[in-house]
């Protein structure tokens, strides 16, 4: 079992270098930006009270996320592990993963923590955008509030995951096949 917390800001590469990942390690994806997304489009009653805070570029409810990942672990049977990607994105968070996972007998392995430049995660972000039409990679200034977000509310959880040996920074700048080799070299030292 591999169990992996892919971290970083918003533009950082978690989606693309997740992606890989799965592939090599064969992991469940577990992205809470992504179900959020799906909840929207489906227009449930979660998806519309997300919305409005996802388009600020703010974060939904510890509970909301916590119960979205709850419901996922509880019936995933047997797999080869977990990749959180955009959650935890508190402290809060963090804590009741651990909990969630230990009730499983399970636990995290390893916090790969993707760290790029500031104007490097804005340009990324735009041109996302432009791409994908996400709402809230079209802005500059709901960018500039995602990222300071992250460093408030969410760039806290390093020091929760170095304090159990788990956090690993990794060098986010680059091609993907560069980053990717790097992810697998973490890995592998495990
Ligand atoms: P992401 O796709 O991970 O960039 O997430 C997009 C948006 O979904 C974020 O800006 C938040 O509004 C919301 N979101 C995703 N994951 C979480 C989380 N773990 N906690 C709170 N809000 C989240």
């Amino acid at each position: 079992m591999l169990n992996l917390v892919l971290f970083g800001p918003p533009g950082a590469g978690k989606g693309t270098q997740a992606e890989r990942l799965i592939e090599k390690y064969h992991l469940v994806h577990l992205s809470t930006g992504d179900i959020l997304r799906s909840e929207i489009k489906a227009k449930t009653d979660l998806g519309l009270r997300a919305g409005s805070m996802m388009d600020r570029g703010e974060l939904v409810p510890d509970e909301v996320v916590v119960e979205m990942i709850h419901a996922r672990l509880e019936k995933s049977g047997d797999v080869p592990g977990f990749i959180f990607d955009g959650f935890p994105r508190t402290v809060s968070q963090a804590e009741v993963l651990d909990k969630m996972l230990s009730e499983l007998g399970l636990k995290i392995d390893l916090m790969l923590s993707l760290e790029v430049e500031r104007q490097e995660l804005v340009s990324r972000l735009l041109l996302r955008g432009k791409i994908s039409g996400r709402n809230d990679d079209q802005d500059v200034s709901i960018i500039e509030n995602r990222i300071a977000v992250y460093h408030k509310q969410t760039a806290p959880i390093i020091q929760y995951y170095a304090a159990q040996g788990k956090y690993t920074p990794i060098q986010g700048m680059g091609s993907i096949d560069e980053i990717f080799e790097r992810l697998t070299t973490s890995i592998c030292s495990l």
